[in-house]
């Protein structure tokens, strides 16, 4: 985009303070097409609400302005400084992104010495521009610190003190809280056929815990069927568990996260299908074509070893990082994958008789 015009109006919508700075429609170049953030203190001085907004507006000796899009006062005002691309990352990147047409950048009225202890409300409205500016076009994951962006590693420390991740973290709450409009999925070049990957498959209570996600960018609300073959025989459940990394990764809603148990047969080869909706075919997804090393014997409610995680396979389309807050030992019986273990055990008899490993 040339500059980004609705920057007032959306952190407006976010009920934000804001105060629009003579000229900030036209400031900046128009060379501007951002999909990231890049938080900053100004280690500017110690008084007043924005001590370092002119310095923002109109740059300094070696630095034209403007040095920021926004500004965020000591009291949480937000000032917009430019609608176009402004002088504030330097030299660095964030997951393969690089330049200050592709980041929008906040300085934060601090003076990043350790002297002014940030206040939480601080940070908050940070989450809070973040988002705002983001809208439609960024993913919370696109957010970073000038540290963590600046390289060589070291060259910035700014925003002071700050977790990175818990920066990421406030703003896909704020992404996804009402009003803001998720970006356009992106699909991974799986347009048509169901988009997921299997995180991992190990020994629970007798048989298998699988856990992953799936969803169908054709029809992505849709909480897709998936077929678990376990020798070929097949145990149907859902991708209906919540999977706010894949939800924020992906801009979409929903739960499609799988995460359910299985029984063993006897070969233990296991191998997982997304089922397709509309345009496109069922999908094996990645990482579940696997024999699970370990034989466990026991009956229903029998306890086996430790079990062996599923071999590691090439990443998948976001990595290989688990549900936040899964601490993997929930209690067996409840699957969560829609099935208790008794139903599981009941459907995979029955199909036993009849379903001679098809795909899909
Ligand atoms: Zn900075």
């Amino acid at each position: 985009m040339p500059r980004d015009l609705g920057i007032a109006d959306r952190l407006r919508r976010k009920g934000l303070t804001v105060v629009e700075c003579d000229g900030w429609q036209t400031r900046g170049s128009t060379d501007f097409s951002p999909v990231g953030y890049i938080d900053h203190h100004t280690a500017g001085g110690r008084s007043g609400n924005a001590p370092s907004l002119s310095i923002c507006i109109n740059g300094r000796s070696g630095l034209p302005g403007p040095l920021c899009n926004v500004l965020q006062g000591r009291d949480n005002t937000v000032y917009v400084v430019a609608a176009g691309k402004a002088n504030h990352g330097g030299t660095g990147g964030w997951k393969g992104v690089s330049g200050n047409s592709k980041f929008w950048g906040n300085e934060r009225e601090n003076t990043g010495k350790g002297d002014e202890p940030w206040r939480q409300d601080q940070h908050d409205v940070a989450a809070k521009i973040a988002a705002a500016l983001m809208e439609g076009k960024g993913r919370a994951d696109m957010v970073c610190r000038h540290a963590e962006y600046a390289t060589p590693a070291g060259r910035k420390i700014d925003s002071y003190g700050l977790d990175g991740n818990w920066l990421r973290d406030r703003v896909a709450q704020e992404m996804t809280a009402g009003g803001v409009t998720p970006p356009p999925p992106d699909h991974g070049g799986l347009v048509g056929a169901p988009a997921g990957n299997i995180d991992k498959i190990e020994a629970e209570n007798g048989g298998y815990r699988v856990v992953g996600w799936a969803y169908d960018p054709d029809s992505w609300e849709t909480q897709l069927d998936v077929h678990v073959y376990v020798d070929g025989v097949l145990v149907p459940v859902k991708a209906n568990q919540p999977r706010p990394d894949i939800n924020n990764h992906f801009g979409i809603t929903g739960d499609h996260g799988i995460n359910a148990w299985v029984p063993p047969v006897v070969k233990n080869t296991i191998a997982v299908y997304a089922i397709n909706v509309g345009a496109g075919t069922n999908v094996l997804l990645p990482n579940s074509n696997i024999v699970v090393p370990t034989l466990l014997t026991g009956g229903a409610g029998a306890t086996g070893p430790a079990g062996p995680a599923g071999p590691q396979g090439p990443a998948g389309p976001i990595g290989p990082q688990g549900p936040k807050g899964d601490k993997g030992d929930a209690a067996p019986p409840n699957t969560g994958g829609g099935l208790t273990e008794a139903q599981a055990r009941e459907i995979a008899r029955t199909e036993i008789t009849k379903s001679k490993n098809v795909p899909g």
